[in-house]
């Protein structure tokens, strides 16, 4: 009987669980460990904030995903691995034994690296921290998001949409960001984005974030911003799992991971979606939508794995279709250096969305 373990419901492990409802043999033993019996999807957190979809059409139910496909359900967080001896430990104090293990627990919304951040951020990750800290920022006055990518700036703009249709006019949004919003998506696009934010009436800051007292966020530029809530939504960061466990990562202490999704030195161990990083294509977005696409082929080499089969490589797209919604059901929609605004977008991004979760029985 061998065991595989998957950690963590991510978008490549939903995909496992999903086809496991229909190949699970018997001489096999599936356990999949979340600290939460719900994955919430993240390309509906500003759905979610601004109001339009409700708790439950945001998220998965990864009990009923498990108990059809026969996988068992450990309700804790992994703390630690120790690849030689083939075990994990869990904040409940359990020791699980495995042949094979997956690794898909996304990233942390944190930064190391501005001081007194860590005492002032408001967490939304792992993610079924979202719906507690989003009540914080409807009630919040004064908000100020670090960041000036996709999901900050994203985030800014539903917030503000729930704050106008709530009648907290009055209350400030803040982005503070050391380069242009969306860079990578072109100075044109950027330029775009950028009047619609400052149309919608937010704050935008110019600045490196260097410091957060009590009160204020602190720029490089000697700007001293208010707050009630702050959220550090300036790229993904480590979990920091990989760092007390024997496993290879990059220097940011992401799991390096082969493109068989492998642990690079031990072929048991295998990682997908925010948390690992391809040594050979370092720089693939960490985004949902590279989750998704490594689902089937993480998938096909973790039965290769246990069958002695053949592995199959991920190859990430060079470009990709990426829409965000800015409020009041329109849609950004960006695709290498075109953008476009636009209601049907939303209504393409809605329609992606509601079917990803409908996918897994949410
Ligand atoms: C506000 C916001 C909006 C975003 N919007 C989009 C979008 O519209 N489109 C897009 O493509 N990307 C979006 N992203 C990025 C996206 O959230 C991530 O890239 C994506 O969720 C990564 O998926 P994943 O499968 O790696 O992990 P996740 O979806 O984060 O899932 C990881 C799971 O692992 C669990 N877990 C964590 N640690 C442990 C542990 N130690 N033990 C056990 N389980 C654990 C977590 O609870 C979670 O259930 C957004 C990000 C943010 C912050």
């Amino acid at each position: 009987m061998k065991t595989i373990i998957l950690i963590g419901g991510g978008h490549s492990h939903l995909f496992c669980l999903k086809k496991l409802i229909q190949q699970k043999q018997a001489n096999e033993k599936w356990i999949l460990i979340s600290p939460s019996q719900y994955q919430y999807y993240s390309g509906m957190f500003s759905g979610y904030t601004e109001g339009i979809y409700s708790l439950e059409e945001t998220r998965i139910d990864l009990k009923a995903l498990c108990d059809s496909s026969g996988c068992d359900l450990v309700e804790s967080t992994v703390l630690s691995i120790d690849p030689h001896a083939q075990h994990l430990l869990t904040d409940k104090g359990e020791v699980l034994n495995y042949d094979i293990v997956s690794f898909d627990i996304g990233s942390k919304n944190d930064s190391l690296e501005i001081k007194g951040l860590q005492k002032q951020n408001l967490p939304i990750k792992p993610n079924y921290r979202f719906p507690e800290q989003i009540k914080k920022l409807h009630r919040s006055p004064r908000t100020a998001f670090i960041g000036g990518g996709s999901a900050s700036i994203e985030m800014a703009l539903s917030l503000k949409a729930w704050k106008e249709s709530n009648a907290h006019h009055h209350h400030t949004i803040s982005v503070i960001h050391s380069s242009p919003l969306l860079e990578k998506a072109g100075s044109s696009t950027s330029k775009k984005i950028t009047k619609l934010a400052e149309a919608k009436g937010i704050e935008l800051y110019p600045s490196r974030v260097e410091r957060i007292s009590d009160e204020y966020v602190w720029t490089n530029d000697d700007s001293s911003i208010p707050f009630d809530e702050v959220i550090f939504l300036g790229g993904p960061k480590a979990p920091p799992l990989f760092g007390s466990s024997k496993l290879a990562t990059d220097e940011q202490g992401f799991l390096l991971l082969n493109s068989y999704l492998q642990s690079v030195d031990f072929p048991n161990v295998f990682g997908a979606g925010d948390c690992g990083t391809l040594i050979d294509f370092p720089h693939t977005p960490k985004n949902g939508v590279t989750a998704v696409k490594q689902g089937p082929i993480l998938w096909n080499n973790l039965l290769a794995a246990k069958n002695k089969g053949k592995l199959l490589p991920f190859e990430p797209q060079k470009r990709h279709l990426a829409i965000m919604s800015v409020g009041n059901k329109t849609g950004f929609l960006t695709y290498g250096s075109f953008s476009l605004v636009s209601n049907w977008a939303w209504r393409l991004k809605n329609w992606i969305d509601v079917r990803f979760i409908w996918r897994y029985g949410g």
